[in-house]
């Protein structure tokens, strides 16, 4: 069975900056059920409150993901012998439209979602994060661990704009899409609007671990906070690459200093091993603002550490609806 699904392009046969860049030199598959893990770009960024760029993200996260190999160095995982994992292209966006990308992104992946399939997204501003949810987050709300240095829990935007990239957290929860005593934000940070402006976000049970916190306890101590948090059930990982500190994701909309390294950053996601993972993003890489190209790398490698704890959860169910428990 192993050898029917979808392989990478080795570089060691094709060299790396030949041939169409598709996400981990995968192959691109447009149906859903031939599918474990989709892996998905959503090139649209009418969220941004500030720089915009996202809607490049996908095509240079693409470009920059040639780099990443079969096997994770540390665990051994192999996630293309675990599961199918293909290119599914891009969802369908309006970039003039927000509304009606908000229903074309959440129709695409709710296609997805129906077909069994997990998906791994690049974005895109962090409002892509809320068609998503809507999409395979209906039938039972989920846990979410959420890296980023902004809440995105506010409730509006310039006179009553309640869809932006500072908003998605706050109508996921509203809409029952999230459980919020089973979510938590790590890398909070930055100045703020108003002294009560998480208040919202910590009266409805998020647990908010800010960066001065993160460096206090260090990443192992919270994310063994997190796993205790989410729980046995299931759980949706949303990697805003502002997270980090500029200096290695200068390419982002919104950046704060202060942020955690990428090895931290590699570090915690590996710890979440284990849970029952049902998908991520990667979003707010703008790669205008990285002519370098860094921020693409650095985004691109943050979704092969999230496939290499993904891939197992997926592995893990199917095994179980295949022989189930007595
Ligand atoms: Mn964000
Ligand atoms: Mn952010």
């Amino acid at each position: 069975m192993q050898n029917q699904f979808p392989e990478p392009l080795s570089g060691t046969v094709v060299p790396r900056f030949a041939e169409v860049a598709t996400f981990m030199r995968l192959p691109i598959e447009r149906d859903p059920k031939k599918l474990d893990i989709a892996l998905v770009g959503v090139p649209w960024d009418g969220g941004t409150t500030f720089r915009p760029g996202a809607r490049h993200g996908p095509r240079e996260m693409r470009n920059m993901s040639t780099l990443m190999r079969r096997v994770h160095h540390a665990t051994g995982v192999s996630p293309y012998e675990l599961c199918r994992v293909a290119d599914h292209g891009d969802a369908p966006v309006n970039p003039i439209d927000l509304a009606d990308s908000l229903k074309r992104i959440e129709g695409f992946y709710a296609r997805l979602h129906r077909a069994g399939a997990a998906p791994l997204t690049a974005g895109g501003d962090h409002l892509v994060t809320l068609p998503i949810l809507r999409a395979i987050a209906r039938e039972r709300p989920l846990g979410i661990v959420h890296f980023d240095a902004h809440s995105d829990t506010a409730d509006a935007y310039f006179g009553g704009e309640r869809y932006t990239h500072g908003t998605p957290f706050r109508r996921a929860i509203e809409e029952g899409l999230i459980e919020p005593k089973r979510m938590i934000q790590i890398g909070i940070r930055g100045s703020v609007y108003a002294a009560d402006e998480k208040d919202w976000a910590e009266s409805v049970g998020i647990r908010i671990v800010h960066i001065e916190e993160f460096f206090a306890r260090g990443p192992d101590a919270v994310i063994d906070e997190a796993r205790a948090i989410v729980g046995a059930g299931p759980v949706y990982v949303s990697f805003d690459v502002d997270g980090l500190d500029p200096v290695y994701a200068p390419g982002t909309g919104t950046p704060e200093i202060g942020g955690f390294s990428t090895a931290e950053a590699q570090r915690m996601i590996r710890r979440l091993a284990g849970l029952d993972l049902v998908g991520a993003d990667v979003v707010e890489v703008s790669p205008p603002f990285d002519p370098s190209g860094n921020t693409a790398l650095v985004g691109a490698t943050m979704m092969f550490e999230l496939l290499c704890v993904l891939a197992p959860a997926v592995h893990r169910r199917k095994s179980e609806r295949a022989s189930p428990r007595a």
